[in-house]
Formats: structure tokens, C-alpha cells, sequence
């Protein structure tokens, strides 16, 4: 599944947050600056592959792992100490309850 990040100014606004989480290893946050200030088209192949692997691999969590709902930048940070569900689900399991997959929901 492709990550909308490039349309998405709140993607930077998540890089922020783990950086300022000291979520970002120290060798990759000069990198992860580079994308706040000038995109992530800034980088280099190498940089841009290195990134996608240590970085947007890591913590992205493009889906709820739970329901399955997609899961905004906003929350995202969020969600890394929780399994990678969403936040209606943090707040779901928060009360003992679990959702249904979001394939199960309608109807
Ligand atoms: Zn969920």
C-alpha cells in the first residue's frame, strides 16, 4: 500500500513529533530535517532509500492493525507504543472493548 505523504503537509508535522520523541536514531535525524525543510525529493537515491528503510519503514502505520481503519499522520505518533491501532481503537481497549474489522462493519 503507497503512502500518501507527499500530499500531506501533516507528514512533517509526524516527522517532528518522533524526532522530538527521540524516536529518530541520531545519525538519520539531519536526514529527517532535510525533509521537514525541503521534502522528502530533496534526498538523494541513497538517502531517499535509506530513509524509506529506517525511517517511513519503521514507523508508518498506514492501517489500523485492529480494524483496518487508515490511520492519519496526526495520529500516528500515537499508535507506534500501541500495536499500531488507531486511535478510536487505543480508546476502544482503553474502556476493554475491541473493535471488528473494518470489513465487518458495514452492514
Ligand atoms: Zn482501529
Amino acid at each position: 500500500m503507497s503512502v500518501d505523504f507527499l500530499d500531506d503537509g501533516s507528514f512533517s508535522e509526524y516527522l517532528f513529533q518522533l524526532i522530538d520523541m527521540g524516536r529518530i536514531e541520531p545519525h538519520l535525524i539531519r536526514l529527517a530535517r532535510q525533509v521537514i525543510d525541503q521534502g522528502i525529493e530533496s534526498l538523494d537515491a541513497s538517502q531517499r532509500e535509506t530513509f524509506q528503510t529506517e525511517v517511513l519503514d519503521v514507523f508508518t502505520t498506514p492501517n489500523c492493525s485492529q480494524c483496518g481503519a487508515k490511520i492519519p499522520w496526526a495520529e500516528m505518533a500515537e499508535t507506534i507504543d500501541q500495536d499500531g491501532i488507531c486511535g478510536w481503537c487505543i480508546h476502544l481497549r482503553s474502556r476493554g472493548l475491541t473493535s471488528p474489522p473494518i470489513s465487518a462493519r458495514k452492514g
